[in-house]
C-alpha cells in the first residue's frame, strides 16, 4: 500500500493546478493519470490572463506538470477503478492493482464522472457548458466540498463554466483549502 497526504484523480487542469498548490504547501502529492485532458488537443489558448501571446493546451499542460515536480508532487499511471469512501484515510486501486492511501482525496476526472456514479454522487448536466455534455456533481459548489470529510472535487465537476483558467483557479482553490486543513493555519503561497 503507498501512503499520501493528497491523493489527486486526474491530471487535467484542475486536478494539476491543485496538486501544484499542496505540494508547494509541503504536502506528499500524487496524481493519478488516466486518459488525456480535454485541454490536450486544443491548439492555441488566447484567454489566460498574462499569456498575451497564447500556449497550446499541451504546452500548458506540460508546463504544469513540471511545476508540480518541481514543488516535489508526482505523477503516476493508473486508472481509478475503486474507491473505498468509508473513513480517512481513504483507500485508492488502480485497475493494475496498486493500492495508493491519502488523507484526501481529489477527484478531478471531468469526463470520467461515470466513476462518480458508481460511487454514489449523483451527477447532472453542467448548465455552465453549452455542448450539454460536461456534469457536475450535486450537492458542491466553487469550493469543491464534499459531504465526505477530506474528499473534495476539482474542476468542471463543481459547475464551473468551461474555461481553462476557471477549472485552474478552482483546483488552486481546492488546494489551498487542503494545505490550510492539513496545516491548521491559512496558506498562502509566497515567492
Ligand atoms: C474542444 C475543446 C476546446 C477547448 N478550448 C478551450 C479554449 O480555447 N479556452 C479555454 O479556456 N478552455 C477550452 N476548453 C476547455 C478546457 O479544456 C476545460 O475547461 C478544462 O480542461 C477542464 O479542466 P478539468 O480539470 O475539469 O478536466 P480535464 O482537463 O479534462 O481533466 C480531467 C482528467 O481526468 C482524467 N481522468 C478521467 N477519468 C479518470 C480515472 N478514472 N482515473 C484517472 N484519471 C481520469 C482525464 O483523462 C483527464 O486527464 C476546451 C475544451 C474542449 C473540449
Amino acid at each position: 500500500m503507498n501512503q499520501t497526504d493528497v491523493l489527486v484523480i486526474g491530471a487535467g487542469v484542475s486536478g494539476l493546478s491543485c496538486a501544484l498548490y499542496t505540494s508547494k504547501a509541503g504536502l506528499n502529492t500524487v496524481v493519478l493519470e488516466h486518459g488525456e485532458s480535454q485541454l490536450k488537443s486544443v491548439k492555441m489558448v488566447y484567454n489566460i490572463p498574462g499569456i498575451q501571446e497564447g500556449i497550446s493546451g499541451a504546452q500548458w499542460l506540460e508546463s504544469a506538470r513540471t511545476q508540480v515536480f518541481n514543488a516535489g508532487g508526482s505523477i503516476h499511471t493508473g486508472k481509478v477503478e475503486s474507491l473505498a469512501l468509508t473513513d480517512q484515510p481513504y483507500t485508492v486501486v488502480t485497475t493494475d492493482g496498486r493500492m495508493w492511501s491519502a488523507q484526501y482525496l481529489v477527484i478531478a476526472v471531468n469526463l470520467g464522472y461515470p466513476l462518480l456514479e458508481s460511487l454514489g454522487f449523483e451527477v447532472a448536466i453542467n448548465e455552465h457548458v453549452p455542448s450539454k455534455k460536461i456534469r457536475k456533481v450535486l450537492e458542491v459548489g466553487y469550493d469543491g466540498k464534499s459531504h465526505q470529510p477530506g474528499v473534495f472535487f476539482a474542476g468542471l465537476l463543481t459547475d464551473v463554466p468551461s474555461q481553462t483558467i476557471i477549472a485552474a483557479g478552482q483546483g488552486a482553490f481546492v488546494g489551498v483549502q487542503i494545505a490550510s486543513d492539513f496545516l491548521k493555519r491559512p496558506f498562502m503561497w509566497h515567492d
